[in-house]
């Protein structure tokens, strides 16, 4: 059994595509979606976990490639300069996992590695550039 975050971004034209439920009945695969950003005739983001047979998965992702639907795989790690922060809070309002988040009394900012998705959408929402990520090349264009 293995598991991949997988970033997708779906054209308009699939928006309504049905790949969740395809994922599930002809790769056998388990979908949890942990962020989704999906308008009609616009494109489209998800993040999701899919989990299931390395050789499945692997088909899938094949698959999701052939409908024009674009995939990225996350395994990385985010890091996080803590020593520079100053904790304005501007990474946490896009963090979709609340990975990052302001808290105790004195509102420092507070990195969960074990909640983040590794989706990178905090990066550019740090005005100081603290915020960095190393993932291996694994996506389709
Ligand atoms: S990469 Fe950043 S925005 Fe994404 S889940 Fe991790 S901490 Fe949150
Ligand atoms: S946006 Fe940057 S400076 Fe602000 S709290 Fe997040 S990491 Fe710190």
């Amino acid at each position: 059994m293995k598991k991949e975050k997988v970033s997708l971004t779906f054209p308009p034209s699939k928006i309504t595509f049905p790949l969740m439920t395809l994922l599930v009945r002809n790769f056998d695969l388990e979908v949890n979606i942990l962020h989704a950003d999906i308008h009609l005739n616009k494109t489209g983001k998800l993040i999701v976990e899919v989990s299931g047979e390395e050789d499945s998965i692997e088909k899938a992702l094949q698959f999701i490639n052939e409908q024009g639907i674009t995939y990225h795989l996350f395994n990385g790690t985010l890091t996080w300069q803590e020593e520079e922060c100053v904790h304005c809070g501007a990474c946490t309002s896009v963090c979709p996992s609340r990975a990052l988040s302001i808290a105790g009394p004195d509102f420092r900012l507070t990195f969960n590695k074990e909640e983040c998705l590794v989706c990178g959408l905090c990066i550019k929402a740090c005005p100081l550039r603290l915020l960095h990520l190393a993932h291996r090349g694994n996506e389709t264009a």
